[in-house]
């Protein structure tokens, strides 16, 4: 045991933890200790932070010293002495290794088991795995000693103390004994039923069929499971819950930032269970499992209202489910913010700004095309002319847009609606998609009738957007007539603001990675924070590549040249700046990081 860890833990132990890493002055310390004592006497009503209620003032150290709210020197603006920081220079000073850790990391069985929760959040002490025959817990700071040796009896081997921070193993403790009551029910009441022990063959199916009807979907610890699921997933800003029926387990799996995470292995006995309670809330049909549906739901989550499309799909072993999250707040944004290149934005303005024509976005799926055309939309939509759009399916309502969902069964596809929405008298048409080409034709007509018309395009950059449209079947000069401009764009992560550090990119590391550069880079990165999942990435921003149609590109495109290279030699010498140099640019402004642009612009 280190030296720490025979003493006590003290208020003056933290300030002078803080003291020594120079994060604090000697006399701003003696002043903390004043005011934590009359703080405590309580002879005068003062108020020492959030969280304290009158007359009963927080005795606890850690409490206290991020109640105050200091400012942590050398860091990032607004970044504060928090408990994070203090665990760290806990874990220094004792020797214990400074851990972060995640819900899903844990083995929720061998968690739950240990300890009770009532003494883990009595405590807050928490076990956290095996590694080997010894028990790794999780204290919040180091001084232990009697309470560890409580759990060593209780597991009944060595244990090895990591410190965490006090945030951290609080949202721990809550989150997984809460998840482990829900999971345990609802397996507790399918196990033993028809399902359990059944190979995956013919009369599993059967078995299911049957079962199905008897799930009742008023079953408390599904819904408490399903709703913690979405809490964990509102919380964390997730785009998509996936469940996902494995042999033995039903994987769930949530997106973040555009990436996918593994986040739970659940007993397999209750994804039936899940599956029927999810087809009730969005109306659909339980018994139908053998088709592939799609439905909506709305759920409230903190005051936040949010939607959410569910779509299910037969899969190996059960249906799989994917929940998509539509967040307003994502969908619809401020255009202006979205671009981080004034000049980009002036660009596309000015092509949202014409009568009639044709503008496009062009990137593979995911990468923020619908925010774009949607919070275009939403600029241009105005009482005085009527927006419609034909989407597949539709994203997300917005009250002033004329919305149509593509239902290929009754007729209703891209190309063949927007014949129809002629007659309706629009001024401003969102097509989904240009797939094929009969849509690109109707939208070419559309375009030369008056109506200014936008919609997406599936190519790598902007100039192949061309190409691509010949590749239909337009005519080059219908496209060099109709099409005003296009906009290739990619997503980034963010790196977080809240654990943004300095980073220093070396000549060498730059060119390791394809890069040349004169001298060292001054970039950022995130360390890992409970606001990222410890990720160092929060949000995303775009990229983009914007092409306006010049004179001298219709010149060249009416001239027969369609070749993307040509044309995008050509756009840079007229000021285009590509997805790669915008992504550069974040890169440099602190933005993101160099495995982001690399990541998202790697083909370029
Ligand atoms: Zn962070």
């Amino acid at each position: 045991m280190s030296a720490a860890s025979k003493g006590k833990f003290s208020l003056e132990y933290l300030l002078n933890l803080l003291v020594n890493a120079g994060l604090l002055g000697q006399s701003q310390a003696g002043k903390i200790v004043s005011d934590y004592g009359t703080a405590i006497g309580g002879s005068r009503s003062r108020n020492i932070g959030a969280g304290q209620s009158k007359g009963q003032p927080k005795t606890d150290p850690l409490d206290y010293v991020t109640s105050l709210k200091l400012p942590l020197v050398g860091a990032a603006e607004g970044r504060l002495i928090d408990d994070d920081v203090l665990a760290r220079l806990m874990a220094q000073d004792s020797g214990f290794r400074y851990l972060r850790v995640e819900q899903r990391e844990l083995d929720m069985e061998l968690v739950t088991h240990i300890l009770p929760r009532s003494f883990a959040s009595r405590h807050m002490v928490l076990p956290l795995a095996l590694e080997g025959n010894n028990l790794t817990v999780a204290v919040r700071h180091p001084f232990y000693q009697a309470i560890l040796d409580d759990v060593r009896r209780v597991a009944n081997r060595p244990i090895t103390p990591v410190i965490l921070s006090q945030t951290n193993i609080k949202k721990l403790i809550s989150d997984i004994y809460a998840f482990n009551t829900s999971v345990k029910g609802a397996a507790g009441q399918y196990e033993g039923g028809s399902l359990t022990g059944v190979d995956v063959n013919n009369l599993e199916q059967y078995v299911k069929l049957k079962n199905a009807a008897e799930i009742s979907d008023d079953d408390q610890h599904i819904k408490n499971l399903i709703d913690l699921l979405f809490a964990e997933a509102f919380d964390g800003h997730a785009s998509d819950i996936h469940l996902e029926p494995k042999r033995e387990a039903l994987l769930v799996r949530m997106r973040f930032d555009g990436i996918l995470h593994d986040m739970y292995r659940l007993p397999a006995v209750i994804h039936s269970a899940m599956v029927s309670r999810i087809k009730t809330i969005s109306r659909l049909d339980i018994a139908e499992r053998r088709r592939p549906q799609d439905g909506r739901i709305k759920i409230s989550h903190h005051g936040d209202e949010a939607e959410v499309r569910v779509s299910t799909v037969p899969v190996a072993f059960g249906e799989k489910v994917v929940m998509r999250i539509l967040n307003p707040e994502s969908l619809f944004l401020d255009l202006k913010t979205m671009f981080f290149n004034s000049a980009d934005y002036e660009k596309w303005s000015s092509f949202a700004a014409n009568p009639h024509g044709i503008i496009l976005v062009s990137g593979p799926t995911g990468s923020g095309k619908t925010t774009t055309l949607y919070s275009t939309l939403r600029q241009l939509a105005t009482p005085e002319v009527n927006v419609t759009t034909i989407e597949d399916p539709i994203e997300m309502i917005h009250e002033q847009f004329n919305q149509i969902a593509v239902q290929p069964k009754v007729g209703i596809t891209f190309g063949s609606i927007i014949r129809t929405i002629l007659r309706q008298d629009p001024d401003i048409i969102m097509v989904g998609e240009m797939r094929d080409k009969e849509t690109a034709e109707n939208a070419v007509q559309a375009a030369l009738t008056g109506h200014l018309v936008l919609s997406t395009i599936h190519t790598n950059d902007a100039p192949s957007a061309v190409t691509r449209l010949v590749e239909l079947g337009l005519e080059p000069f219908l496209v060099a007539s109709t099409v005003v401009g296009i906009m290739a764009q990619r997503l980034v992560r963010r790196i977080c603001p809240y654990c943004c550090d300095d980073f220093v990119m070396t000549e060498k590391m730059a060119l390791d990675l394809g890069f040349i550069t004169q001298g060292d880079l001054n970039l950022k990165q995130g360390r890992g924070c409970d606001e990222c999942r410890n990720t160092g990435y929060l949000g995303r921003l775009a990229t983009v590549e914007v092409l306006p149609f010049s004179p001298r590109l219709k010149e060249c495109i009416l001239t027969g040249n369609q070749n993307s290279l040509d044309l995008k030699n050509l756009a840079r010498t007229e000021g285009m700046t590509t997805l790669r140099e915008n992504a550069l640019d974040l890169m440099l402004a602190g933005k993101t990081t160099i495995q982001e642009v690399l990541r998202v612009t790697g083909a370029d």
